[in-house]
């Protein structure tokens, strides 16, 4: 069950000057479909980031997807069990996304897409983006560290940024000792804590 929240919509419009980038957060088959650390609420909020990802395909606005990628010796491992090995089908974008298309793919190692080299080469390119619209799986630990070190880099440099989480289109998954309406509650906390905004959805077709 989704947080109960006051938090506004958002119009797609706003996104529509090119100065917002999308990032889509491992919606890859090993979070979603298949493998130990798959999920079906994890898998619910496909929909949402495919609607996310056509607008922004369809309009030609910047957009990168994350795919946890490992190597089978990588130090995850001793965290989480093995997932998203390389050149399996866990790592690879649902096959939804891949169909949609418009996306830059960026593979990662470690749970944080921010220290992925590629992300540091598109954002060191992208000097003209002011806004992060994050979406994708895990609220608690990929999507919640992204945010954060993205925010907490640019407050270093005073680059004013706005980090938007669309709370119907992130998701964690349920497991013992690890409560999914906990951690996502938890971690929508420390997201608005930090700075990071909040909204209960993008609607695309709208504009106010
Ligand atoms: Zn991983």
């Amino acid at each position: 069950m989704k947080m109960k929240t006051n938090f506004q919509p958002m119009a797609g419009s706003a996104f529509l000057d090119g100065k917002t980038a999308l990032v889509i957060v491992d919606m890859v088959n090993g979070f979603l479909t298949e493998g130990v650390l798959s999920s079906p609420r994890s898998a619910s909020v496909l929909p949402e980031c495919e609607k996310l990802l056509q607008f922004f395909a369809e309009h030609h606005l910047p957009c990168v997807a994350f795919a946890d990628c490992h190597e089978p010796e990588c130090l995850e491992f001793q965290q989480f069990p093995p997932h998203c090995l390389k050149n399996t089908s866990e790592s690879q974008l649902a096959p939804s996304l891949q169909k949609i298309g418009g996306y830059v793919l960026i593979e990662k190692n470690s749970t944080n897409g921010f220290f992925a080299p590629e992300f540091q080469e598109f954002f060191r390119k992208h000097d003209e983006l002011e806004n992060f619209l994050v979406c994708g799986v895990c609220t608690d630990i990929c999507v919640m560290q992204f945010c954060l070190t993205l925010k907490t880099f640019c407050n270093q440099q005073n680059k004013p940024v706005q980090i938007i989480v669309p709370v119907n289109a992130v998701e964690t998954y349920d497991a013992p000792n690890h409560s999914a309406e906990k951690m996502q509650n938890a971690a929508f906390d420390f997201l608005m804590q930090s700075g990071v905004n909040l909204v209960c959805e993008v609607n695309i077709h709208e504009s106010f």
